[in-house]
C-alpha cells in the first residue's frame, strides 16, 4: 500500500525505525522532530496518516492532536499515538483528544502495520467521496453538528457482571439494543437501526468474528463502527479481527471512559461519512438536474443517453429520439419579460412529463429546446408519442401573470424526430438526423413533427 505517513518523534533513533519498517511496506515517509514542526507538516504535506509521540519538549503530542482534529480542514486526518505511557489514563487522555488509535511502546510491528492499513483505507474512502463535492459544500460537510447526539449501539456481549456497568452507561449515554442473538443483530444493521456495534470476543456459544465478517459483508454494515471487546490480547487474535471486520477494540476489563472515548471517535468518523455520502448524492443530482424546470440537464442528457443508445444497440432493441423548441419564443421574453418567458418553460416541461412514461427521459438541453429518449420505441411509436406531445403544447393556453393580471399565451413546438435504424448509429448521429428533422418542421410553417431518416 502506498501511502504518506507523518513520522513525529523528537527521539532520531525512534524515527528512524518506524521508518525503516514502513519504507520497507512501501509508505512514502515524511518526518518531524517536534509538535511545531509536525502542525506545518500537515499542512505541507498532507499526509494519509500520522504517527505521534506524545511526549515532546516544545508541545505535547496530546497538544498536537488537539490542534489538527479542531481544525475543520485536518479534522479526519487519522493520528496513531505511540507512546510509552501505560497507562490507562494516559490512554484516555490520547481519545480524547481525538487520537484514531494509541500503541504503547514496545510496538507490536503486526498490530502497528494492521491499524495503519484500516485507517488508511478509510481515509481513501474519505479522499473519494470528498472529491466529488463542491469545496464550499466540503467545509459544511466537514462540521458535525450532532457530535453529542445519542447514538443507536447494538451489542452482543457475554452475560458477565464486569459488563454491567457498560451497559448501564450505554443505557444512560445512547440508545443501546442488547441482543442475544446474532441474527437479531444482522437483521437490525440490514434494517439500517444500527450507529454502532458492541462485540465480545470470545462470545459463548458463537463464533463472533464469523459475525462480524457477516455485519461487515451488508451494505449498511462496510463502514459500520464495530468494536470488539477482547477478553484477552492474544496478539493473533488481535490482528486477525483487526484484519477482518472490527473497527477498533477494547481489552476487558473495559473501563468506561475508554468505551466512552473509542466509541466517540468512531462515530464521528461515521457520522462524517454518513454526511459526505448524503452530499454527494445531493450533488451527483444537482449537477444532473436543470434548476428551472426539474428535468434532467444537457450533461445528464450526454451521458444517460449514450448508454440508452448503447443498450439498444448491444440488445437489438427500438430506440427514438425527439428534438422539441418552441415557436417563436424570443417574442414572449419581449413582450412579456423574461420572468414570464421562465414560466411558460416551467408548464411546457410539466406538459410534457405528463405525456412520457417513466423509462423514457426529458431533458432540457438549451433555452426552449428540449430532447426526449425513448427507449423501446420504434419510429411508428415514436411518432404517435410525438404528436401528442406536440398538441399537449398547443391545444390549450398557457396561464401567466403579469403585473398582477392574468394573460392566456398560444404557445407551439416544432418537433424532429430519428429512430435507431442503423448499426452505426450513434447519440450524435440520431442527435443531427432529429435536429435536420426540426430545422425542416420550423421551414414548412412550425408547430408540426418532422421525421428524418437515415441516408
Ligand atoms: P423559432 O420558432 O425559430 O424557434 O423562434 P424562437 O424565437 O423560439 O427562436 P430563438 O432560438 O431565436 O429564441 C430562443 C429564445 O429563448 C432566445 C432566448 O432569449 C430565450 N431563452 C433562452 N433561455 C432562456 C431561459 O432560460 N429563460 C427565458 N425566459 N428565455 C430563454
Ligand atoms: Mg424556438
Ligand atoms: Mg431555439
Amino acid at each position: 500500500m502506498s501511502a504518506r505517513v507523518l513520522v513525529v518523534d523528537d527521539v532520531p533513533a525512534n524515527v528512524r525505525l518506524l521508518q525503516a519498517l514502513l519504507e520497507a511496506e512501501y509508505f512514502e515517509v515524511h518526518t518531524a522532530m517536534n509538535g511545531a514542526e509536525a502542525l506545518d507538516a500537515v499542512q505541507r504535506v498532507k499526509p494519509d496518516i500520522m504517527l505521534l509521540d506524545v511526549m515532546m519538549p516544545d508541545m505535547s503530542g496530546f497538544e498536537v492532536c488537539r490542534r489538527v482534529k479542531s481544525n475543520p480542514l485536518t479534522r479526519y486526518l487519522p493520528i496513531i499515538m505511540i507512546t510509552a505511557l501505560d497507562q490507562p489514563e494516559d490512554r484516555i487522555k490520547g481519545f480524547q483528544a481525538g487520537a484514531d488509535d494509541y500503541l504503547v511502546k514496545p510496538i507490536d510491528e503486526m498490530t502497528l502495520l494492521t491499524r495503519l492499513r484500516t485507517l488508511v483505507r478509510f481515509k481513501f474512502l474519505l479522499d473519494e467521496l470528498e472529491s466529488s463535492i463542491g469545496d464550499e459544500l466540503l467545509l459544511d460537510t466537514r462540521i458535525d453538528n450532532s457530535e453529542n447526539e445519542p447514538a443507536r449501539v447494538a451489542a452482543l456481549l457475554n452475560d458477565d457482571a464486569r459488563n454491567a456497568p457498560l451497559c448501564e452507561w450505554l443505557r444512560d449515554q445512547h440508545r443501546l439494543q442488547a441482543f442475544d442473538e446474532p441474527v437479531r443483530l444482522l437483521d437490525a444493521v440490514r434494517n439500517r437501526a444500527v450507529d454502532a456495534v458492541l462485540l465480545e470476543m470470545p462470545l459463548r456459544g458463537h463464533d463472533a468474528m464469523r459475525i462480524c465478517s457477516q455485519i461487515r459483508s451488508l451494505e449498511h454494515g462496510r463502514q459500520l463502527p464495530v468494536l470488539v471487546l477482547m477478553d484477552n490480547m492474544e496478539q493473533q487474535n488481535l490482528v486477525q479481527a483487526l484484519e477482518i471486520c472490527a473497527s477498533d477494540y477494547l481489552v476487558q476489563p473495559v473501563m468506561v471512559e475508554e468505551l466512552q472515548a473509542r466509541l466517540n471517535i468512531q462515530l464521528r468518523r461515521w457520522r462524517y461519512i454518513q454526511r459526505l455520502r448524503a452530499n454527494v448524492r445531493q450533488s451527483v443530482t444537482l449537477s444532473m438536474v436543470d434548476p428551472l424546470t426539474g428535468l434532467y440537464n444537457r450533461r445528464y442528457f450526454s451521458t444517460h443517453g449514450r448508454a440508452m443508445v448503447e443498450e439498444a444497440a448491444g440488445r437489438g432493441r427500438a430506440l427514438s429520439l425527439m428534438v422539441l423548441d418552441l415557436d417563436f419564443f424570443k417574442k414572449v421574453n419581449d413582450t412579456w419579460g423574461h420572468d414570464v418567458g421562465d414560466e411558460v418553460l416551467r408548464e411546457v416541461a410539466a406538459r410534457l412529463k405528463k405525456q412520457v412514461r417513466r423509462l423514457d427521459v426529458i431533458c432540457r438541453i438549451g433555452g426552449e429546446e428540449f430532447v426526449v429518449l425513448l427507449p423501446g420505441a420504434d419510429v411508428r411509436v415514436a411518432e404517435q408519442v410525438a404528436e401528442r406531445l406536440r398538441r399537449a403544447i398547443a391545444e390549450r393556453p398557457i396561464r401567466v401573470i403579469c403585473d398582477g393580471r392574468e394573460h392566456l399565451l398560444n404557445m407551439t413546438t416544432s418537433i424532429g424526430l430519428a429512430s435507431y435504424e442503423r448499426v452505426d448509429d450513434t447519440l450524435e448521429s440520431l442527435l443531427k438526423r432529429a435536429d435536420e428533422a426540426l430545422y425542416r418542421a420550423k421551414q414548412e410553417g412550425r408547430n408540426r413533427v418532422i421525421r428524418q431518416r437515415a441516408a
